[in-house]
């Protein structure tokens, strides 16, 4: 534990500020200002700077994130049982594409060493992925991956990894029903990922619903081999006589995609070719303060770049709507983030709850009152830069700059509809600590506080808690996580999830009917 107590506030009108120190602070701290704590406030929770009455608003990053239920003596601990979170904002009447600001200077002479891609698009990895239409045949496929990375693997030294694309649908779902499309064109767009070099492979049983016709239809994707159709092994073939003869044809066909894969080199690719995700996960009051700043800033940097940033999550940024709206580059753009916010808030309210279900116990017990609070310090890993684009739910992402990519905050349904989106490179930021990864691209996790990353030393790549700690700025940790983002998309270097092979399923957003 530091011994100068240290609290942050990111606001000038802010009435509180986040106790910073390590293990909190006791009652009776002074503060650099005088100020007496009158209770023990744990790290990252908020402590009252002045006289709070009964109504009146606490404010932090300078927007009400709650209204005090009884008054609130200065040095008191403000923790959630203590505000009453304010209505979500509506969704008229928005500032529509009104912030202009000046354009940001390209940021000129960046690269990367990448593997380019007959569709246009530029993978950071060379792996093998297996499609599947249907969670039945997962098992037979996870066997057949087994033996494929044992046996074949060896012999093909310039391949990543093979991944076996596992999921929940495929049968048993309303597959006509109007929704219906989101997990399908979701899962289409992962087995295009610039990840999987083009290479479609397909394992179906042969009787669900969603058939391969239907996941890949003819015409919609580009193939490594324009004469080759669609390879699919179908289980229920008559030609398959036994478990083992099913095994062997996934060996077989895989090995067809393997070889060409493997004969395929990184070349040095601008760094306008990355397609990052930023998300976050296990959030705390640090969040805001140190590793999403410090994204955001790099999130600066990728665009000056001319690279593709996609920040999702709607639920975390429903209330600062108007922001968004505010910095979209023009009227359209704006348009479609209110419309994916309405019809968030409708899918919602079909399920009788509105965006306060997104907070954990773990966010609380981090600071994070509710989710206005939560979502003010979610948004900054937006950066400043305009916002160009908005991508629904499962779509693949076709533009540079900055896009909203409109997923459920879900780490792995926001991960899996990202991947679907085209992203080459995740960003995951985390402060009560998760040790989320993901088997098609490579996951960087920035810790928010110097604890969790000497405590997860082999978990967390980029430690934001400096920050805190007042031994880096937010510049010099958006610096270096650009920095690894390059050498990591690479092949360079290897995040920690990587290197352990911690890998969370892809989870499909599914928003209609089951059967
Ligand atoms: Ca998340």
């Amino acid at each position: 534990m530091s011994a100068t107590p240290l609290t942050i506030r990111m606001h000038e009108r802010d009435n509180v500020a986040v106790v910073a120190n390590d293990g909190g602070l006791p009652a009776g701290s002074v503060l650099p200002s005088g100020l007496v704590l009158r209770d023990r406030v744990p790290q990252g929770h908020k402590v009252a700077l002045v006289d709070i009455a009964a109504d009146a608003p606490v404010l932090r990053y300078g927007i009400p994130i709650g209204h005090a239920l009884k008054d609130i003596a200065p040095g008191s601990w403000v923790h959630e049982r203590l505000l009453k979170m304010p209505a979500a904002r509506g969704l008229d009447g928005l500032p529509i594409a009104t912030v202009k600001p000046p354009p940001l200077p390209p940021l000129l002479g960046y690269s990367f060493e990448g593997y380019r891609n007959a569709d246009g698009s530029v993978g950071t990895r060379n792996i093998l992925a297996i499609t599947q239409t249907v969670q039945c045949v997962a098992g037979v496929t996870a066997f057949a991956v087994q033996r494929i990375k044992s046996e074949l693997l060896p012999r093909y030294p310039n391949v990543d990894d093979v991944v076996a694309l596992e999921h929940g649908y495929g049968c048993g779902v309303a597959i006509d029903a109007p929704d219906a499309h989101v997990p399908i064109r979701t899962l289409r767009n992962i087995s295009l990922n610039p990840n999987f070099g083009g290479e479609l492979m397909v394992v179906s049983l042969g009787c669900e619903k969603l058939q391969p016709e239907r996941l890949l239809p003819p015409g919609s994707f580009e193939i490594a081999d324009e004469r080759q159709l669609l390879d699919v092994v179908c289980l229920q073939d008559d030609g398959h006589v036994g478990f083992m003869s099913m095994v062997e044809s996934i060996l077989r066909q895989a090995e067809v995609h393997l070889q060409r894969l493997d004969a395929r080199r990184r070349e040095t690719v601008p760094a306008s070719e990355l397609v990052v995700g930023v998300q976050c996960g296990g959030s705390d009051a640090f969040s805001g303060v140190t590793a999403n700043p410090a994204v955001g800033f790099c999130t600066d940097l990728l665009v000056r770049a001319g690279a593709s940033v996609m920040f999702s999550e709607t639920t975390e940024v429903r209330d600062g709507i108007d922001q968004l709206t505010a910095r979209a580059t023009t009227p359209e753009v704006a348009e479609r983030m209110i419309q994916e916010m309405a019809w968030y808030d409708a899918y919602l309210q079909r399920g009788s709850v509105d965006r306060s279900a997104n907070t954990t116990p773990g966010n609380k017990a981090g600071g994070l009152s509710n989710i206005v609070e939560k979502a003010m310090g979610s948004i900054i890993k937006s950066g400043s830069a305009p916002i160009s684009n908005v991508l629904s739910p499962g779509e693949r992402l076709q533009a540079k700059g900055l896009t909203y990519a409109a997923t459920p905050a879900s780490d792995f349904i926001c991960g899996t509809l990202q991947l679907a989106a085209g992203m080459n490179l995740h960003v995951f930021t985390t402060g009560r600590g998760t040790p989320y990864g993901l088997a098609a691209v490579p996951v960087i996790k920035v810790a928010t506080r110097s604890d969790l990353a000497r405590r997860w030393h082999d978990l967390m790549d980029v430690n934001a808690g400096s920050i805190a700690d007042g031994t880096a700025s937010i510049e010099d940790v958006g610096w270096q996580l650009f920095h690894l983002i390059l050498d990591v998309a690479s092949g360079r270097k290897k995040t920690w999830a990587e290197q352990w092979k911690l890998h969370n399923a892809l989870v499909l957003f599914n928003p209609a009917p089951v059967t």
